[in-house]
């Protein structure tokens, strides 16, 4: 008898918990169509903080870039991406297409942002010859363009070196100017160390945060590691699609 209730009482949670999932599903479908309606959008403000445009919002909300690609690690860092529901920029340079042929034109059919980050990552200060700097730029940007049929909407220079005459060559093409307000500093090999490379970018970490990440083999090795971190945190990332201004 004891048997008996035990295995009805098995059969009637099983069943329970079976017509939950479905409805759990549901709900999920529901919310998926609801967010592609009503995704709430982003502005950037200082060129380095996210924040949404209606404030209602829940903006503990992180926007991720990865700078100085394509190259051969731009696909596994797609797929640490996608694992953790993250969007992101990738800020390319023209100059390695020829080494990673089909890898830009990947970020963008796997729903990732494409951004311009001049031809040879050049020190935009130091060049004298403004017509060599909006060469670098719009070379970079028609690049992208033949690739991803879309402008790029998005641009960083490189070693954050820029002045106000270039950020209004930018703004006058069309494109948000972008610096960042997280770094992991990956450009110091101390960042292997997979603590190191984490801890860097919590540093000053807060909503709406900009964080900085390259291409580095090393990088690639912690970026699960610190994605998981900032999942633990609540921090969710935001599609770089939905910032309009
Ligand atoms: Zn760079």
């Amino acid at each position: 008898m004891f048997m008996f209730m035990v295995i009805i009482t098995y059969l009637f949670s099983s069943i329970q918990i079976k017509d939950l999932k479905i409805n759990e599903e549901e709900i999920r479908l529901e919310q998926e169509t609801l967010k592609i309606i009503n995704a709430p959008k982003y502005k950037i403000i200082n060129r380095n903080l996210v924040i949404p445009v209606d404030q209602t919002n829940n903006n503990k909300v992180l926007l991720l870039t990865i700078d100085d690609g394509p190259s051969k690690r731009t696909k596994e860092i797609m797929e640490i991406l996608k694992n953790h529901k993250a969007g992101a920029i990738f800020f390319i340079n023209g100059m390695h297409e020829e080494n990673n042929i089909g890898v830009i034109e990947e970020i963008y059919k796997k729903g990732f942002t494409v951004g311009n980050h001049t031809w040879n990552h050049i020190n935009m200060n130091k060049e004298n010859d403004i017509k060599v700097v909006e060469n670098e730029i719009l070379k970079n940007g028609e690049l992208i363009e033949n690739l991803t049929w879309a402008p790029t909407r998005f641009f960083r220079a490189p070693y954050g070196e820029s002045n106000s005459n270039i950020r209004k060559f930018i703004k006058d093409n069309g494109m948000i100017f972008m610096d960042w307000s997280g770094a992991t500093k990956d450009w110091d090999k101390s960042t292997i160390e997979k603590d190191i490379f984490i801890n860097n970018a919590l540093v000053d970490l807060h909503p709406g945060s900009i964080i900085l990440i390259h291409e580095h083999p090393w990088s690639v090795a912690n970026l699960d590691g610190l994605l998981t971190t900032l999942d633990e945190k609540g921090y969710t990332y935001i599609d770089p699609k939905d910032i309009i201004e």
